[in-house]
């Protein structure tokens, strides 16, 4: 054995014994050998939501994928070892899933991001992405669009890494059509709880493969994935129409989802003033005259948005601007009020990021992000929204609710993501995401953000048990939650937790398997 493991070796077993002991231990950078283990920084104990802040004893910082394989390797032959690992992406999350109270954090972002591109032939061939866990959407796309190729499937905002989304599901306006991200995954390399590195796929080592995607971070570190790519757009026409009626607003949707050869990407949101419309761009192009009246401002009324794409190849000599009135005429939108653009492909995946830049500047994006997100059933997609109008005042409310249909069958039933159950045989469901955030400069602190969480609790509790909604990047405060949140699916993913992480070590932060249960 190379005597710089044997110093490694040798250094975890004194991080494991001070980790165990109530001292505290890793007070500046430790010799590791070739591991880049650190004391604790503060994005690691924080993630986007800001709502905890849980400290681990220290921090990751792999080189490669051997870094990682060698820490867990060591944690899981250690019988002392009461030591938890949590992969940390971009850290988006919202309630701490990415964080380990006195663990280790393995900052995924450290990994040189690296991504290697493969253009399929012709028939049959197809084109995919090898990339590293911890990079970053945006970087994949900047890459592929030089061989004119892109992902299928997206998330809205991009600055989140791949091993991140992969573990929840990752879905926009084009899940629709293409399913989620975890559906368009063709291989991936996973190290496991006990620092196995394992090349997992649909018909190699399935059950891991099945087992992380969706996984939420408990069975194994995803250290490089293959994504499918197709070809790029080189524009998109992105229309946005308007209804005051919340059943039209939701009919429309799911005429839309059901014409995938002409439409690319379906979402909505609800307007709930029109000042609100008026007070943000929405990450509507700020150059363009975007200024719906519907002449409501004195009294005032909850409008609804479908946001709808169709992608431009230029090769292809399609009008965009034909298929999409054309497209509207099936539409019951308010007459008039339907508003379009061409922008890049580019641009368009991109359009959080103008959001982001302009709420940075005025101070508005490190705040506290009190997030809800749930798939809800269609049949209840009305009681729904009386639910949300019941719970929130429309003239207080900092954010966006987010509203859009998703295709049941887009979406394998091997993975570990879970959706309302199929008692019926209904295709269409809804995600309905309210992204709210709170201000602490604007007088919503410790109280304020208590009450609002404590308001989402029961509207996700009540979804829950009325109209058998399932929670997306959930959040359960006892494992008891977990247990009803995976319902049928509970024995399957806890058998699998118990094959690829016996002793708990992984994603303590979501609080499936507090250790030692
Ligand atoms: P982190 O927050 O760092 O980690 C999330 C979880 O994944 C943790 O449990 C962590 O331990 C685990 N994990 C991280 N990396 C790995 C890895 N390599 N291997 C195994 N486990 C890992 N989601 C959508 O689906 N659609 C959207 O449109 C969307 N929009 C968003 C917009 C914004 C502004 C934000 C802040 C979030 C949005 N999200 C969206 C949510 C986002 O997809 C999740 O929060 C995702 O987890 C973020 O990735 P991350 O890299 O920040 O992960």
């Amino acid at each position: 054995m190379e005597v710089s493991m044997v110093c490694t070796r040798v250094n975890l077993l004194i991080l494991i014994l001070s980790l165990c002991s109530p001292y505290k231990f890793i007070q500046s950078p430790m010799d590791f050998g070739p591991l880049n283990l650190l004391p604790t920084t503060t994005d690691a104990s924080s993630d986007f939501g800001r709502i905890l802040f849980h400290s681990p004893s220290a921090v990751l910082k792999p080189q490669s994928p051997r870094d990682i394989s060698l820490l867990l390797s060591f944690l899981s032959a250690s019988s002392l070892s009461k030591v938890t690992v949590a992969a940390r992406g971009a850290g988006h999350s919202i309630h701490g899933q990415a964080q380990a109270l006195d663990g280790i954090v393995v900052d995924m972002c450290s990994l040189p991001s690296e991504i290697d591109l493969y253009r399929g032939g012709g028939e049959g061939d197809i084109s995919y992405a090898d990339v590293s866990g911890g990079a970053m959407w945006i970087e994949l796309l900047e890459q592929s669009l030089k061989l004119g190729l892109a992902p299928r499937s997206w998330t809205d905002y991009l600055y989140i890494t791949i091993g991140g989304t992969l573990s929840n599901a990752g879905i926009s306006g084009q899940t629709f059509k293409h399913g989620p991200q975890i559906s368009n995954i063709l291989q991936l390399e996973v190290v496991t709880a006990r620092g196995e590195t394992v090349t997992c796929s649909p018909t190699k080592d399935a059950e891991l493969f099945n087992a992380v995607l969706g996984g939420l971070g408990q069975f194994g570190i995803i250290t490089r994935a293959r994504i499918l790519l197709q070809e790029a757009p080189q524009k998109v026409k992105w229309a946005r129409a308007f209804y005051d009626d919340f059943h039209t607003f939701t009919k429309d949707q799911e005429l839309l989802v059901s014409m995938p050869d002409s439409v690319d990407y379906v979402e909505g949101f609800i307007v709930l003033n029109e000042q609100s419309l008026h007070g943000s761009s929405i990450a509507f192009p700020a150059n363009m005259a975007f200024n719906p009246d519907f002449g409501s401002k004195s009294s005032p009324k909850i409008y609804y948005c479908i946001e709808l794409a169709v992608h431009d190849y230029q090769y292809k000599n399609t009008n965009v601007d034909q298929v999409v009135e054309a497209i509207s005429k099936q539409m019951s939108h308010i007459a008039s009020h339907l508003y379009s653009v061409e922008v890049s492909y580019f641009d368009f995946l991109n359009r959080v990021r103008m959001e982001e830049m302009s709420l940075r500047s005025s101070g508005l994006w490190e705040v506290h992000h009190p997030w809800l997100n749930m798939f809800v059933p269609k049949a209840g997609i009305s009681d729904l929204r009386d639910l949300l109008m019941d719970n929130i005042s429309p003239d207080n409310f900092e954010g966006l609710i987010l509203i859009y249909p998703l295709l049941r069958d887009k979406w394998g039933t091997n993975t570990s993501a879970v959706l309302p159950d199929s008692g019926s045989t209904e295709q269409v469901m809804f995600v309905v995401g309210i992204l709210r955030s709170a201000n602490p400069d604007e007088g919503c602190s410790h109280d304020c953000l208590q009450e609002l969480l404590h308001r989402h609790r029961r509207i996700a509790d009540t979804a829950g048990a009325r109209l058998g909604a399932k929670q997306y990047l959930a959040h359960h405060p006892t494992p008891a939650g977990w247990h009803q949140h995976f319902g049928p699916r509970w024995e399957r993913f806890a058998d699998r937790k118990v094959r690829f992480d016996p002793l708990s070590i992984l994603g303590p932060g979501q609080g499936i398997f507090p250790k030692g249960n």
